[in-house]
């Protein structure tokens, strides 16, 4: 059984009182048998006031005694026990809060970041990469065609090309690159540090791999092509300006006939 500071703090001072109480009754017997040896009555009368005086004392700390145990230890124990409540909320309410943002935050059906994340995360890395004169990249890929998928083999085949997709983004990506799923069956990657060229050969890489993945779900197979635009960050527009500029390449990435860069 654990105590709380407070509790060990009070039998510190229950064993103090116990420890005088105990050195008061043996100064009374002490006294006493030195009383009997005397003669002289002035000597006698003295004792026996001493003797009163430690009589005293002992009621004094045995009331203290008592009052401590009936009165200030049940106090102390409904201090404790409400503050281990306390604590038990407070830890259950930061691990909700921290369950919430992750949720709020993140794509229930890939576990891929969700737009929200994105948008954030966009703004802090053009701040960050404009700071350090390095370049930005962003890709926007979309799914060719995915109405046709989900009208033939279902919603559930089309939830299982999305996390296909996913998996198969989060695997080609690097730890710093921002990978989200901003919607439907559209996702997006912001890739710092690359230059146009690599860049576009890195999203023509990932554009093959999603082309040449087969996908399972039940006893059906099948195979999906995406689109992509591309856009460098030019080191003036805004987070909206240089997602719009990779939106417009993505359209006529569509434009061209799909399963495409487009830069
Ligand atoms: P395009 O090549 O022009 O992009 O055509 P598309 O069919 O891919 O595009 P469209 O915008 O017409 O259709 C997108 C479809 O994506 C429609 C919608 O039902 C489906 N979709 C959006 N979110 C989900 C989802 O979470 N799960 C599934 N299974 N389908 C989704
Ligand atoms: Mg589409
Ligand atoms: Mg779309």
């Amino acid at each position: 059984m654990r105590f709380h500071r407070a509790e060990s703090a009070f039998f510190i001072f229950i064993f103090v009182i116990l420890g005088a109480g105990l050195v008061t009754l043996h100064a009374h017997d002490f006294l006493q048998s030195f009383a009997a040896g005397l003669t002289r009555p002035s000597r006698i009368a003295d004792i026996a006031y001493l003797n009163r005086l430690l009589f005293f004392t002992g009621v004094l700390l045995s009331t203290a005694l008592f009052f401590g145990t009936f009165f200030i230890y049940p106090l102390i124990r409904e201090q404790v026990r409400e503050e281990g409540k306390l604590r038990a909320m407070a830890r259950s309410l930061s691990v909700r809060s921290e369950t919430l943002e992750h949720a709020a935050l993140t794509d229930g059906l890939t576990g891929m970041q969700n737009r929200r994340y994105f948008d954030d995360a966009l703004k802090e890395y053009i701040a960050e990469f404009h700071r350090i004169c390095k370049p930005l990249g962003i890709m926007i890929l979309d799914l060719d065609h995915f109405k046709q998928v989900n009208d033939t083999y279902g919603h559930d085949v089309g939830d299982a090309v999305l996390k296909a997709v996913a998996d198969c983004l989060k695997s080609m990506t690097r730890y710093h690159d921002i990978v989200a799923r901003l919607g439907g069956e559209e996702f997006a990657v912001v890739t710092p540090n690359m230059d146009a060229d690599t860049l576009e050969r890195f999203a023509e890489r990932i554009r093959k791999a999603i082309a040449a993945m087969p996908v399972a779900a039940g006893d059906v197979r099948l195979m999906v092509t995406a689109s992509v635009g591309l856009a460098l960050w030019n080191g003036k527009e805004t987070a909206e300006e240089f997602y719009r500029r990779a939106d417009r390449q993505l359209y006529e990435a569509k434009r061209q006939g799909r399963n495409r860069v487009c830069a």
